[in-house]
């Protein structure tokens, strides 16, 4: 897999909400001594979007390697909570008065799908790429519903019933 270029704009991000210090072991970087971590690994699908990257010091980034986090949905959700709220995640053109409140009620989960992550609350789905929120539907997918329904055919591996 080819290294990821970071743009400036998710890295400033990212090491600004981190506070500055490694997202895993808490030591204070430089801006440039920094990497940004893929939470969920790129060969798990884990999208290059702010949600999904994490300021860490380049020891913690070698010995996370490829592993998937045990809680990485609570950190993806808290993530992606945040990024909707401070602005940082573009969204749909008028979805943000909307979206955000929504989001506010809280974030229950995420789920992969072909093209990145998707996150569903009580009020809300929405499907994002690694760049922005693709599209957002409210209320969230009803019960037996196999697959969002703009997920291109053959393309998703969201389950849908799995749960309940
Ligand atoms: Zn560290």
């Amino acid at each position: 897999m080819r290294p990821y270029v970071f743009d400036k704009t998710k890295r400033r991000y990212c090491y600004l909400r981190e506070g500055g210090r490694c997202f895993y072991c808490g030591k204070p970087l430089s801006f440039g001594g920094g990497t940004l971590d893929h939470h969920l690994p790129r060969a798990r699908g884990g999208p290059s979007a702010v949600y999904n990257l994490v300021l860490c010091c380049r020891a913690c980034n070698r010995e996370k390697g490829d592993a998937v986090p045990p809680d990485w949905e609570g950190t993806v959700c808290a993530l992606f909570s945040r990024a909707v709220g401070d602005g940082a995640l573009p969204l749909p053109p008028g979805e943000g008065r909307r979206l955000s409140p929504a989001v506010a009620q809280g974030v229950a989960g995420v789920r992969p799908w072909s093209e990145g992550l998707c996150f569903f609350g009580p009020a809300f789905t929405a499907w994002c790429d690694g760049h922005r929120v693709t599209k957002v539907r409210y209320p969230p997918p009803r019960r037996g519903e196999k697959r969002p329904p703009d997920t291109p055919a053959g393309g998703g591996r969201t389950e849908w019933e799995e749960d309940n």
